[in-house]
């Protein structure tokens, strides 16, 4: 069966490890991008999140493209990281602003088709430290775990409609996102993750996958951690 899945960020790092695997498993796969050009082999479409406009205009070529949208991840997401007293307002509100408020545009958009189609998945990429907190990264914690409870009330809002909403919050992850941080830092990481290294992002895809699959029919407003057991099942 094909499906037609959108992936917000699909263009490197986890998201884009994401999309090729729904692409390997046959469906019909978008992804968004904000600058340079799509990854080969899938659907691109230009899209900024922070903008409701644009993200309303990528759907409508998306559904041209493939049809409307039955599995969408909220990937796109962005580090501003710095301690509490140096971070402006505009540090935090930002970082919300592409991660939760990101995927509240995307999602919103979404589930109107789903809810006429009576299904839906719908997968957003949290993080363990929006689970366990994180120093210097209050604003990163806040949107991610502010996805949490944005995912959990619409799994009971959309339930209904036959539309399972969850959170896959994965721990570190090789991918630019983590390439910034010192190697004593990473080190660091490492010696808390009882499986000793980073995720493979092939790793985060394959629990999108299954969480999007007909074997997950039943699974809904669950967190989901890939973190090599770094949150002990927060
Ligand atoms: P990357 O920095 O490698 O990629 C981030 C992706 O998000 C890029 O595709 C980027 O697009 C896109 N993006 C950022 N801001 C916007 C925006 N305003 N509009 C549209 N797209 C945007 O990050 P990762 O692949 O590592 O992370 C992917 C997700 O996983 C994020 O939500 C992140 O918070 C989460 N995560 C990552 C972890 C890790 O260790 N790497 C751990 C836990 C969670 P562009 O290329 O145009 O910049």
């Amino acid at each position: 069966m094909s499906r037609s899945v959108l992936v917000t960020g699909g263009n490197r790092g986890i998201g884009l490890a994401i999309a090729r695997a729904f692409a390997e498993a046959g469906d019909k796969v978008a992804v968004t991008y904000r600058s340079g050009e799509p990854p080969a082999g899938l659907f691109g479409v230009k899209c900024d999140i922070t903008d409701a406009e644009q993200v309303d205009q990528a759907f409508k070529e998306v559904e041209a493209e493939q049809g409307p949208v039955e599995v969408l991840v909220a990937n796109a997401g962005v580090t501003k990281d710095t301690l509490l007293l140096r971070m402006s307002e505009e540090d935090f509100t930002s970082v919300l602003d592409t991660n939760l408020t990101g995927a509240f545009r995307v999602v919103k958009r979404a589930s109107k088709l789903m809810m006429r189609a009576r299904k839906g998945r719908v997968v957003l990429i949290s993080s363990v430290v929006g689970l366990t907190g994180s120093p210097g990264q209050a604003n990163y914690a806040a949107s991610k775990a502010g996805l949490v409870g944005f995912a959990r009330s619409l799994a009971r809002e959309l339930g209904p409609r036959n539309i399972t909403v969850n959170v896959v919050a994965p721990g570190f992850v090789d991918t630019d996102m983590t390439a910034v941080l010192s190697d004593e830092r990473r080190a660091e990481i490492v010696a808390g993750v009882p499986l000793g290294r980073y995720a493979d992002p092939a790793e985060i895809a394959s629990t999108v996958r299954f969480l999007s699959s007909d074997e997950a029919a039943y699974i809904t407003g669950a967190v989901i951690p890939v973190d090599g057991g770094l949150g002990m099942g927060h």
